[in-house]
């Protein structure tokens, strides 16, 4: 059997084969170096083999690995204050292993106080077309992508669906039943699309007025990645949520998620009602309590906005040069997209070919997230191969959409 053929299908990995990481560079066997601009869908936020992580794994391997919930996790304890020090609305912390495992624990946190408070029939969470939410069976549904939902059952009832920026069907589809809305205050999969902070704040009272709890999940926009440690804090206080999903960036690539809610929310999770063997184990929450300690620093978070910006003004030249090839920029801060008129997938093969990693996302959008830690001499070198990527797309047939 050819290397691979014992794994699902369900991924398909170029040739180049990674066997080690440096700052924003990825390398294979034979030491070619590859510019990371994707970070492993904006994972690696501290880049690769930062030494501040390592020693943090380093020190926690050689006391204790896992314990699971049974037991007190001093570390858990840490990370908890410090998220909910950042984060004024927030109250208690469940730690996961992943973002899905995040939205899960949202979604019943949700549906609980509601049925607590007397009211079981308030179940229904709203979502947006082009969100995503994970891959478990309740974050399909959430997500409502046909296609991730297609072969695999009756879909479960109590999630609808609405045309993202769809503020009249929102005003309609809103009722005593809504248990909640949730969704990503950067929309990451669906083609890096920000909600305008004057949407959000509106999302906010909307809400408020039918008794709905407001859920984030900002497991791909969150962890420094626009600027803000959390997307949401860009707009003021007026768009806090109840509750907020958190992952990728926060672990650095050491599996770790985070379910946060307002105090008298998460207060009805009482023991029994929820729970992980792994979630929040010593070794994911000593690396989470660095990460948070280095991106939360307002050095970094400035450094990371002032490149983003950087970016931007030269992603937007390149549109200007490459008129047939770009037709939008997209996203917000190091979570940056062009939406092309070629096939972005295309393009993307085009640039992993000169050593440019990248990603895509729906909308047909180049999709890039980087690590946090770049400078403008990456900015420019990505931008050098992205010009060499445009001149040869513009030979390519146009994407129908
Ligand atoms: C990646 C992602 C998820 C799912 O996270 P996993 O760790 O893959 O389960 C959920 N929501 C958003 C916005 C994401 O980008």
């Amino acid at each position: 059997m050819a290397q691979g053929d014992r794994l699902y299908d369900c991924y398909n990995p170029p040739a180049q084969e990674f066997v080690r990481g440096e700052g924003v560079y990825l390398y294979t066997e034979n030491d070619d170096k590859y510019l990371d601009f994707i970070a492993g869908i904006a994972v690696s936020s501290l880049g690769h083999n930062h030494p501040a992580l390592v020693e943090t794994v380093r020190i926690q391997a050689d006391k204790l690995w896992h314990l699971s919930n049974m037991f007190r996790i001093q570390s858990q304890y840490e990370l908890a204050e410090k998220y909910c020090d950042c984060l004024l609305w927030a109250g208690k912390v469940f730690f996961t292993n992943s973002g899905a495992e995040a939205i899960e624990c949202a979604i019943k946190t949700a549906r609980r106080y509601h049925h607590d408070n007397g009211d079981p029939g308030k179940y229904e969470i709203i979502t947006f077309t082009g969100a995503f939410h994970g891959r478990t069976f309740a974050t399909i549904n959430a997500g409502g992508n046909p296609k991730y939902l297609k072969g695999f059952g009756p879909v479960i009832p109590g999630f609808t669906h609405l045309e993202f920026g769809d503020h009249d069907a929102l005003q309609e589809t809103i009722s005593d039943k809504t248990a909640a809305v949730l969704v990503e205050p950067v929309q990451g999969e669906g083609g890096l699309r920000p909600i305008p902070e004057v949407c959000l704040k509106g999302l906010r009272k909307l809400c408020d007025r039918h008794g709905a709890l407001l859920i984030y999940d900002e497991v791909q926009c969150g962890a420094g990645r626009t600027g803000k440690f959390f997307a949401h804090q860009w707009a003021d206080r007026d768009a806090e949520p109840d509750i907020m999903a958190a992952a990728k960036g926060i672990g650095g690539g050491f599996p770790l998620g985070a379910c946060i809610a307002r105090e008298e929310i998460a207060k009805v999770m009482v023991a029994g009602t929820h729970g992980s063997t792994y979630g929040g184990n010593p070794l994911a929450t000593a690396v989470g309590c660095t990460i948070f300690d280095i991106i939360s620093q307002p050095e970094f978070l400035d450094s990371v906005t002032k490149t983003s910006n950087f970016l931007k003004q030269q992603f937007e030249g390149l549109k200007d040069q490459f008129p047939d090839v770009i037709a939008e920029i997209r996203g917000k801060g190091l979570l940056i997209g062009m939406k092309l008129k070629k096939p972005a997938v295309d393009v993307r093969a085009l640039a992993l070919e000169k050593r440019l990693v990248a990603g895509s996302a729906g909308d047909n959008v180049l999709r890039m997230a980087p690590p946090l830690i770049i400078d403008e001499t990456h900015v420019r070198e990505a931008v050098g191969i992205l010009t060499e990527c445009f001149e040869s797309a513009q030979e390519m047939e146009d994407f129908s959409l």
